[in-house]
């Protein structure tokens, strides 16, 4: 293994200057809210020195063989940016365009999200470079393993605890656990979440992020004095947190209109109905080809005449570039960054309420949280109690949120990481430095 220490002058963030050219930079999009967050605070300019950094960078090499003989080599990464509130956590993905800037950014977002929500949980983040399509079964858990012993210093439930995130899921969470208590010589469930119920996992955990997403859209329109019912939705991804955002939105009688994937988008003004969506992809995988629906295009769908905008995908897909045309009156972020800095700016010319993602999709790291807890508590609670507890964090964060944007007159993404940076300083304060 070899440990990086962060770098040792941080990026220089010029907000004006090259407007385009850096705009995708995903560390210096969370950077130049959390620098403007951290000013309207006047936080303290040895914490926020302190803030600015990542307290541990780990790189690793992973090496695997192919199911033909042949030897790779992947490359991975653990990035810890905040401990001060508890363990870190965070989820681990698998992808081409993985990078230590961009895991760092999620590092640090999982820290702001983790203290929106306020969980006692720091903030970390993991990749993998690798395409997880190029990868038979056998080899994706030889990596997965492989992976998980090469940051094994990191790991434990007091220290960093893994979830699932882009391209991984329930059954690579169960071989991290169980590398992880191989090594330790006994089971240990708290070191990830997101595992199969049947093995420690939590009920409600996989439907929480969408669960999430829902509960804070319905508050949204409320405050916006918008209807639920008939409300138009648009949801692009439709993996595990944009498929369950539009079924249970579907439920609360919203008109789910389209819904994307990588083949592309399918859009039906009267409505799709999402339960049969669902049986066609899970038996033809994708959504391309969906019958009694128009096809168009990820592009197209984010600037259609909506009123509730679901970005659950990727990073950085409303930029300078679209946000003029964005045609909803209120965006929830289920992914993670999906907004650049520059798009926020235009969004809020327009007045489009965003909710952002590090309230919007918490739902997940929150019943995270439950399964920690039940873990260490051997103690599992019924999907309901998860639910009505998700739901209470869920709707009283949001009001902290908009009650921070109100009373600094910024928007609810500043207001956020405002009450994030708040409380992850305090208890930077009362714990003091140790020297
Ligand atoms: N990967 C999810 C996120 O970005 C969940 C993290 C967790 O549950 O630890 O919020």
């Amino acid at each position: 293994m070899t440990a990086t220490s962060p770098q040792q002058n941080p990026p220089i963030i010029r907000p004006d200057k090259d407007r385009f050219l850096g705009e995708e930079n995903p560390f210096e999009a969370m950077m130049s809210r959390f620098d403007y967050a951290a000013q309207r605070l006047s936080l303290d300019p040895g914490l926020y020195k302190v803030l600015r950094r990542p307290e541990k960078q780990v790189t690793v090499s992973v090496p695997f063989q192919r199911d033909n003989g042949e030897t790779d080599v992947y490359t991975g990464y653990r990035v810890l940016y905040n401990t001060s509130r508890g363990p870190a956590k965070g989820g681990i993905r698998f992808d081409l365009n993985v990078t230590l800037d961009e895991v760092t950014a999620l590092a640090a977002w999982m820290t702001w999200k983790c203290a929106v929500v306020n969980i006692p949980f720091g903030g970390s983040k993991g990749g993998v470079v690798c395409d997880p399509a190029d990868l038979s079964d056998r080899e994706l858990e030889r990596v997965t393993r492989r992976y998980t012993s090469a940051i094994i210093e990191t790991l434990g439930p007091d220290s960093d605890v893994p979830a699932p995130d882009v391209n991984t899921n329930e059954r690579v969470m169960a071989w991290i656990m169980d590398t992880y208590s191989m090594h330790k010589r006994h089971t240990v469930t708290a070191v990830v979440t997101g595992k199969p119920v049947q093995m420690g996992g939590s009920l409600g955990r996989r439907e929480a992020t969408g669960r999430g997403c829902m509960i804070v859209t319905k508050q949204a329109l409320q405050r916006l004095k918008l209807p639920v019912q008939g409300t138009r939705v648009v949801v692009q991804g439709f993996g595990n947190v944009g498929s369950v955002a539009a079924q249970l939105m579907a439920r609360e009688g919203m008109r789910v209109m389209a819904v994307s994937d990588k083949s592309g988008g399918i859009y039906n003004e009267k409505g799709l109905d999402i339960d049969d969506v669902l049986r066609y992809v899970r038996e033809h995988r994708l959504l391309a080809g969906y019958p009694g629906a128009q096809a168009i295009t990820n592009d197209e769908l984010l600037v259609l005449d909506t009123d509730v905008l679901v970005p659950a995908a990727l990073e950085n897909v409303i930029t300078s570039h679209n946000a003029g045309n964005v045609k909803a009156k209120l965006i929830c972020e289920g992914a993670n960054g999906p907004t650049t800095a520059n798009a926020d700016r235009i969004l809020d010319e327009k007045g489009v309420f965003v909710i952002p993602d590090i309230l919007a999709n918490a739902g997940g790291v929150t019943v995270s949280y439950f399964e920690w807890v039940q873990d260490r508590g051997g103690y599992f609670w019924d999907e309901d109690t998860v639910n009505q507890r998700l739901e209470r964090i869920m709707t009283e964060s949001f009001d902290q949120v908009a009650g921070m944007a109100a009373k600094h007159g910024v928007t609810p993404r500043i207001g956020a990481y405002m009450l994030a940076i708040e409380r992850v300083a305090l208890v930077h304060k009362l714990r003091g430095m140790y020297a």
